[in-house]
C-alpha cells in the first residue's frame, strides 16, 4: 500500500517546497522508533537543503546512547528555550509516532501555538491529532519502517544510505522486540534486507541497545520478577509493582525498566501483563498481551490508549487501586470473550 497516492502527492510534496524550516517531533519518552524515524527523516530533509530541527518532550532515555547523532535530539524538558524557538519559527511541523496531543506532555501548547503546518507519520490506532496531511498506518511495525516509505515515494530513496538505514532498522528492530511480534509483514524483511546492503550492522545495534545492561537494571529486574510479581492463573496475568519506596531503593532511572513487562509473557499460560509503577504524580500503567488477547480497550476504559498487544495508561490513584482497577476491567474483558465464544 502506497502512503502518497496520485492524488495527494502533490499536496505532501508543496507542503514540503514551501517549508524551510521544519521541526520533527515525536512522544513522550521517546523509544527507539519516535527517534530512529525521527533521525531518518531529519537526515533526508537535511540533505535536500532544509534546516531541520528533531524535538522531544523529555530526554532521551540512556539505553538509545548509541544511536548515531543522538544528541541532535533536543529536549524541550532540557531545553525548553530552544525548542520553543524552533516549532515558533517552524513552517512545517512533522508529528512522528504519536497519535494524540497528550502523547507530547508540556510541549503541547508550544506546538498547537504554532502557525506551523503539521504532517503526521504514525501507526498507531485512531489518531485524533489536527494535522494538514495524515499519513496512519496501524498495521505498519513502526513509524520508522513508515518514514522508509515515504521517502521512497516523495523521490527521494536516493538519500537513503548506511546512516539512514541505522535510524530505520533501529526502529523497526525496538517496535518489534527484535522482530519478534507484529512482524509477520514480508515487506518488513524486504526493507531489512536493503538495510542489510547498505552496511547496517544489525546484530552490533541489537546488542548495544536491546542486549546491553547496567548492573542496576539487573538487580532492579531481579527484585521485581522475585518480590513484585503475582501470578493471576484465573486472569491469566502477571502483575508486578514498583513502588515509590523500591524506585528510591534501586536507584530509579527512567527506562530502566523497559521490556520488563513483556517478560511474563514468555510464561506459557499467561496472555496478560501489566507493570505498574508508583510515579510522583500518578501510577503509570504498561500492558501486554499475547496473541489475539487484547490490551487497548482495557487501557482505553482508564483513559490511556496503544495497540491490541501493548498499551499503556495512567491513573490518579494508589498503586493497591490500580491493581484492583485493572483486575476488574480484565474481569469483564474476559467475561465478554467466554460470551461471544460460547
Ligand atoms: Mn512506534
Amino acid at each position: 500500500m502506497a502512503y502518497l497516492t496520485s492524488e495527494n502527492k502533490d499536496i505532501f510534496l508543496q507542503l514540503i517546497d514551501n517549508s524551510r524550516n521544519i521541526a520533527i517531533i515525536c512522544h513522550q519518552g521517546p523509544d527507539g522508533d519516535a527517534v530512529g524515524a525521527s533521525l531518518a527523516l531529519s537526515s533526508v530533509l537535511s540533505r535536500i537543503g532544509k534546516s531541520v530541527t528533531v524535538a522531544a518532550p523529555d530526554d532521551v532515555p540512556k539505553s538509545y546512547a548509541s544511536i548515531p547523532l543522538i544528541a541532535s535530539v533536543r529536549s524541550f524538558f532540557s531545553n525548553r528555550k530552544e525548542v520553543e524557538e524552533a516549532l515558533s519559527s517552524a513552517d512545517l511541523i512533522f508529528c512522528l509516532d504519536f497519535n494524540s496531543p497528550d502523547r507530547i506532555g508540556k510541549m503541547k501548547d508550544a506546538v498547537m501555538k504554532s502557525k506551523a503546518r503539521r504532517v503526521q507519520i504514525d501507526h498507531h490506532e485512531a489518531p485524533t491529532l489536527e494535522v494538514d496531511f495524515l499519513i496512519s498506518d496501524p498495521n505498519c511495525c513502526s513509524t520508522a519502517m513508515m518514514v522508509y516509505k515515504v521517502i521512497n515515494e516523495m523521490g527521494l530513496g536516493e538519500h537513503i544510505d548506511k546512516l539512514v538505514a541505522e535510524y530505520v532498522f533501529t526502529g523497526m528492530m525496538t517496535d518489534t522486540g527484535n522482530f519478534s511480534y507484529n512482524s509477520r509483514d514480508p515487506e518488513i524483511y524486504e526493507i531489512i534486507s536493503h538495510c542489510l546492503r547498505l552496511g547496517v550492522d544489525k546484530d552490533k545495534i541489537y546488542r548495544e541497545i536491546l542486549n546491553t545492561n547496567t548492573e542496576a537494571r539487573i538487580r532492579i529486574f531481579g527484585h521485581l520478577l522475585d518480590k513484585c510479581m503475582t501470578i493471576d492463573n484465573n486472569l491469566r496475568a502477571a502483575f508486578i509493582r514498583l513502588s515509590k519506596a523500591d524506585m528510591n531503593a534501586y536507584r530509579y532511572e527512567k527506562g530502566i525498566t523497559e521490556g520488563l513487562v513483556n517478560i511474563p509473557l514468555s510464561i506459557p499460560d499467561i496472555d496478560y501483563s501489566f507493570y505498574l509503577r508508583e510515579d510522583p504524580e500518578c501510577i503509570r500503567i504498561s500492558a501486554r498481551s499475547k496473541g489475539t488477547n487484547d490490551v487497548s480497550k482495557i487501557c482505553a476504559a482508564m483513559g490511556g490508549g496503544g495497540h491490541a498487544n501493548a498499551a499503556g495508561a495512567e491513573l490518579v490513584t494508589t498503586l493497591d487501586l490500580a491493581e484492583a482497577r485493572v483486575k476488574e476491567l480484565l474481569t469483564n474483558e474476559l467475561a465478554n470473550e467466554n460470551n461471544i465464544t460460547e
